[in-house]
């Protein structure tokens, strides 16, 4: 794999933000907690550091730590089939424990005074933060978003405007700055540019060679989800666009000598990011575009009003949709970055984001004829995934679209 240099710009910007929250020379700030796809301008508008529970628990995978901690989570009666970032963000947090200090020198995570979620992802977040209200003694406010929408209403996006409205006059006993609608304008316009350049980004893989995979998105990704609405989020997102325009230009490919194309339907499986991004590159395959990474694209953001947009923008993510939505962006998506073949990873622990239990792969590859495999493992537990059967399944998969 062709490393991304802008990575070491990442770097130093992840371990700025996470710093930050710790300050030496300054007051500590006033924190607040956010669902990764929770209304995060508004925190970020009313003066708010904003600390991502989400990306911790995808840090405890990546680092293969979750199966030290999700233990003691059961053991406080958080069941083994319920998302296991909650169950190892909040088993680390009972072992008093979290790889952010190996990574970033801070003692600890960050402590909330106020924590907010968006029910348009899963029940999940609530349970989770409802954890960690009781222990702060913080309030945690919720959105409580229509499900599973297909054609999104007007009546469905009021609905969640008026609920931000709420939750603004909620979060102002809080908030070091009072509500100022130019200034969430200003932090809206932001974040639209770096969901913009975010999606180009990933659109930039549409190039056959794909001059960057699902895997590099995964790493790429953590600006596009915790530093949203902030100017350092629009420009590493010019820097990488650059980098990636020069492969392109010199036809540098992620993977030399890519033979297959395939998109990634569902949560990666984090503990396991350099296994298939070394497993497909012997295999001549390239991971070209995933729903996951996509998630973070946010067309719907418009500056000229503000909770309107974000309350469409927020509500229309792909996890919140239909199924009959949900087939015509993969069949549509899969077409646009020319894939040959479609993985679905059922995890385990998120029914959310795995949509191959109700027939989709069937019913998608009927209509457009495009093959599918499902892999059965998980976001961060690793007691569900075998690296055996995984090989095995692929390099058959691989091969069968060889053969066509
Ligand atoms: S969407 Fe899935 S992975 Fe994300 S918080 Fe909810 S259950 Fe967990």
């Amino acid at each position: 794999m062709v490393p991304i240099e802008s990575t070491m710009i990442l770097k130093q910007l992840l371990k700025e933000y996470f710093q930050d929250f710790f300050p030496v020379d300054k007051p500590t700030p006033r924190v607040a907690w956010c669902s990764s796809v929770g209304p995060a301008e508004i925190l970020v508008s009313m003066g708010f550091q904003v600390y991502y529970p989400e990306n911790h628990g995808a840090l405890l995978g990546a680092t293969r730590q979750s199966n030290q901690y999700i233990q003691s989570a059961h053991a406080k009666g958080y069941s083994p089939d319920i998302c296991s970032y909650l169950t190892s963000d909040v088993g680390a947090f009972q072992e008093g424990q979290t790889p952010l200090t190996k990574a970033y020198g801070i003692p600890s995570v960050p402590k909330p005074d106020v924590l907010v979620y968006n029910t348009n992802q899963c029940r999940e977040v609530q349970d989770w933060f409802n954890f960690y209200a009781r222990h702060f003694k913080v309030p945690a406010e919720g959105i409580f978003s229509p499900w599973k929408v297909e054609k999104i209403t007007p009546e469905q996006v009021t609905c969640v405007k008026d609920q931000f409205k709420a939750l603004i006059e909620s979060l102002s006993p809080y908030s070091p700055r009072a509500f100022d609608p130019e200034r969430l304008q200003q932090v809206l316009e932001l974040s639209s540019r770096s969901s913009q350049l975010w999606g180009e980004f990933l659109r930039k893989s549409q190039t056959v060679p794909a001059p960057s995979t699902f895997f590099d998105g995964c790493i790429h990704m953590a600006p596009a989800v915790v530093l949203r609405g902030l100017p350092s989020a629009v420009q590493y997102y010019e820097a990488l666009n650059q980098e990636i325009d020069a492969r392109i230009e010199k036809q540098v490919a992620a993977v030399p000598n890519e033979q297959v194309r395939l998109y990634w339907e569902g949560m990666p499986i984090w503990g396991k990011l350099r296994f298939f991004s070394e497993l497909f590159e012997g295999l001549g395959t390239s991971v070209v575009a995933s729903t996951y990474c996509n998630s973070w694209i946010f067309d719907s953001f418009d500056t000229r009003d503000p909770l309107e947009s974000m309350a469409r923008a927020y509500t229309e993510i792909f996890i919140n949709r239909g199924e009959e939505t949900k087939e015509e962006t993969l069949n549509s998506t899969a077409r646009e970055y020319q894939v040959d073949g479609i993985i679905y990873h059922d995890a385990k622990t998120c029914p959310y984001n795995s949509n191959s239990r109700f027939g989709l792969p069937q019913r998608l590859h009927k209509k457009s004829g495009i093959p599918y495999l499902i892999l059965n493992g998980d976001l961060c537990d690793l007691r569900c995934f075998s690296e055996e059967q995984t090989i095995t399944s692929i390099e058959a998969f691989i091969d069968q679209i060889g053969e066509n």
